[in-house]
C-alpha cells in the first residue's frame, strides 16, 4: 500500500462508536456514572486522547490485514492517524505518538507477522467493521459493531473478534468481558445475522502506558468465550429488564420526584477496578447546566434513545 493510499484512507471521516450494549455495562457498573455520562452527558476531554489512540490502531490493524498482513501498512496507517490529530493532543502528542507506534509494532508481532502462527493462517476473513443490530424479543434494537469476523479454518465455525485498547491493568478487560454482557450481545447478534451460532467471541487487548522510561505495552488475547442457550435467554430477559429500569427512573428524574442519588446511586465497591474518569466529580451533586472543568457536553448521548 503507498504512502498516498494510506493518506486517502486516513482522510476519511472515522465513524463513531454506536449506541449499543457498552450503555448497559456502564449502568451495571455504576449507575451514578451512568446518570452523568449519558443522563447529564458529561464526557470527560481526556477520553478524546483515547479515543484518538484507539482509533489508531483500529485504522492501524484494517490496512495492515487489508495489506495482506503487511507490518509496515499498520504501522504507516497508525502512525499517520496520530499525527492527523496532533492539535487535539497537544502537548503530549510526542508521547502519544511513540506510544501508538509500539502498541501497533506489539500487535504485529503477535497476530500479523506472528510471534505463534499469524492470524492469516488461522482464519478466513468475514467481514471487518460489520454493522450488525440485536433484536430482543420486545422490539427493541440495540447496535453492535464488529471489528472483526473470521471463520476458523480448523473448525470452520464463525469467531468475532473485538480489539481492545486500554492503559489500565489487562485483567480489567478481561474480567468486564467474561462477567459482563458484551460478549452475549455479539454471539447473539453475529448468530442472528449470520443464521449460525459462532464458536465464540475473542478480543485481542493492548495494554499501553506512558512510563518514565518510554512506552510500555503487552498485547494478550483472551480466551475463547462462549455462551450457551440458557445464557442468551437470560441475556434477553436482562436487557428488557434493564431497559425498562432505565427508561422510568430517566422519567422520574426529569419530572423531579425523586433526587438524581437515589435513582442513580453510586457502586463505589468498583471505582477502583474500572479506574472511573468521573473521580473527581463524583462526591458532588452536579448542576446539569454546567459542565465541568475537563469535560465537554456530548449531545450525541441524550437519552431519546430509550424511548
Ligand atoms: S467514582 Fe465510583 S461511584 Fe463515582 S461514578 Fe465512578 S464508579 Fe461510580
Amino acid at each position: 500500500m503507498t504512502p498516498q493510499e494510506i493518506k486517502t484512507y486516513l482522510s476519511k471521516p472515522h465513524r463513531e462508536s454506536p449506541m449499543g450494549g457498552h450503555f448497559f455495562g456502564v449502568y451495571s457498573e455504576c449507575p451514578w456514572k451512568f446518570f452523568l455520562r449519558y443522563v447529564l452527558g458529561f464526557q470527560p476531554t481526556e477520553s478524546q486522547r483515547y479515543f484518538i489512540r484507539g482509533q489508531a490502531i483500529h485504522s492501524g490493524i484494517e490496512l495492515c490485514i487489508d495489506d495482506g498482513f503487511d507490518p509496515a501498512t499498520g504501522l504507516s496507517t497508525a502512525v499517520g492517524y496520530v499525527d492527523l490529530h496532533a492539535d487535539e493532543l497537544g502537548v503530549d502528542y510526542e508521547d502519544d505518538r511513540k506510544l501508538v507506534s509500539a502498541m501497533m509494532m506489539e500487535w504485529t508481532n503477535e497476530y500479523a507477522t506472528g510471534g505463534a502462527k499469524p492470524d492469516s493462517a488461522r482464519y478466513t476473513e468475514l467481514g471487518r467493521e460489520v454493522e450488525g443490530v440485536l433484536r430482543l424479543s420486545n422490539g427493541y434494537e440495540i447496535s453492535i459493531r464488529f471489528d472483526r469476523v473470521v471463520r476458523c479454518r480448523q473448525t470452520g465455525r464463525i469467531l468475532i473478534i473485538d480489539t481492545k485498547t486500554t492503559s489500565r491493568s489487562i485483567s480489567s478487560p478481561f474480567r468486564s468481558l467474561t462477567q459482563g454482557v458484551q460478549a452475549i450481545s455479539y454471539l447473539l447478534a453475529g448468530t442472528q445475522l449470520y443464521g449460525e451460532a459462532p464458536l465464540g467471541f475473542i478480543a485481542d487487548v493492548i495494554v499501553g502506558k506512558h512510563l518514565k522510561a518510554g512506552p510500555s505495552v503487552l498485547v494478550q488475547r483472551s480466551p475463547l468465550i462462549t455462551f450457551s442457550k440458557y445464557a442468551g435467554i437470560q441475556y434477553e430477559l436482562n436487557m428488557i429488564g434493564l431497559l425498562s429500569e432505565i427508561t422510568q427512573k430517566v422519567k422520574t428524574y426529569q419530572s423531579g420526584e425523586l433526587p438524581c442519588e437515589m435513582l442513580f446511586p453510586r457502586s463505589t465497591a468498583l471505582c477502583s477496578m474500572w479506574n472511573c474518569p468521573f473521580e473527581n466529580i463524583c462526591r458532588r451533586r452536579p448542576d446539569p447546566a454546567v459542565v465541568p472543568l475537563g469535560f465537554t457536553h456530548d449531545p450525541r448521548l441524550s437519552l431519546e434513545v430509550l424511548s
